[in-house]
């Protein structure tokens, strides 16, 4: 028997799955995988009308995701992560990521996706140190009380909180409130990483967020929420923003240049200009 058939049962049977469009899927085709379905694909060529390089949004969002997880790693000694809307396990997940610098991580992986909490959990149906939870992310005290979470990671231990690519598929304004209860439950030293559909508001930019924006909600997903700086950096109340690249000041920072790999040969897109990033610490 799998170590974790307890667990494994708590997953929502699947079902047909092909008939709605689901988050994890639509970006999953956006970054060029093979699960997801004609009806999530219709969702991205919608967006692509307004946006061509769509796909480059969650290049941009994704590839941030393994920088920032290389950083609360090596230079953050984080050990500990609880990765909120995880997504369909791709080919860089982030207990991968971490292992290659810390072998002993531990991840929970949490996603209210049935096929997202299915695949996570064949995928690590004999890891004894990562565990994915069925909840919802926007109720932060359903998921700090969860029992999985609570026994695989200790919070009086540091620990990093990920929200990336989750924020803006939530459409109330007290965001921040639900963010603060997270924080709060986080140790001193704990990290806070997000990244987010980001409304730049210049007179360039703002008009093509905005089409994203009613293409998402109108389309069968039904979400994705273009905010603004100050909006978005409100998701870290009482925080220290990491700086984003040498000599900066910790502040928002465009997904693609926040601490890149490498120096930047071609210019950034204009749809690459529209998801931010930012890691706060706990002081
Ligand atoms: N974090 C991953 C990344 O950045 O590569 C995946 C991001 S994907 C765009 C967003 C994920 O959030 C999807 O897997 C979706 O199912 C999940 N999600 C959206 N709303 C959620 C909710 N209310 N509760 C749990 N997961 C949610």
């Amino acid at each position: 028997d799998s170590p974790k058939a307890s667990e494994a049962s708590s997953a929502a049977p699947l079902g047909d799955q092909s008939a709605r469009a689901s988050i994890a899927r639509v970006y999953d085709a956006a970054l060029g995988g093979t699960d997801n379905f004609e009806i999530d694909r219709q969702v991205l060529e919608q967006v692509r009308k307004v946006a061509p390089e769509v796909n480059d949004l969650a290049w941009s969002n994704r590839r941030f995701l393994g920088r920032a997880v290389r950083f609360l790693t090596d230079q953050g000694g984080i050990r500990q992560f609880l990765d909120c809307g995880s997504g369909l396990p791709t080919a860089d997940n982030t207990h991968q990521i971490a292992r290659r610098i810390a072998p002993a991580t531990r991840v929970v992986y949490v996603d209210n996706d049935p096929a997202v909490v299915a695949q996570s959990e064949a995928l690590l149906a004999d890891d004894e140190l990562c565990h994915v939870v069925d909840a919802d992310i926007f109720q932060p005290a359903r998921v700090l009380g969860n029992e999985t979470i609570r026994s695989h990671l200790d919070f009086s231990q540091p620990l990093a909180l990920l929200q990336v690519g989750t924020l803006h598929h939530y459409a109330g304004d007290d965001g921040a409130e639900l963010m603060r209860q997270y924080i709060d439950a986080l140790p001193v030293g704990g990290f806070v990483v997000i990244a987010h559909f980001f409304d730049p508001q210049t007179d360039e930019l703002s008009p093509l967020a905005r089409r994203m924006e009613q293409v998402f909600l109108h389309s069968p997903m039904r979400s994705g929420v273009f905010r603004t700086r100050a909006q978005i950096t409100g998701f870290l109340p009482g925080l220290d923003i990491v700086p984003p690249g040498p000599d900066r000041q910790g502040e928002l920072e465009l997904c693609d240049l926040w601490w890149p790999d490498g120096p930047r040969l071609r210019p950034l897109n204009q749809v690459q200009r529209c998801i931010a990033a930012a890691v706060g610490r706990k002081a």
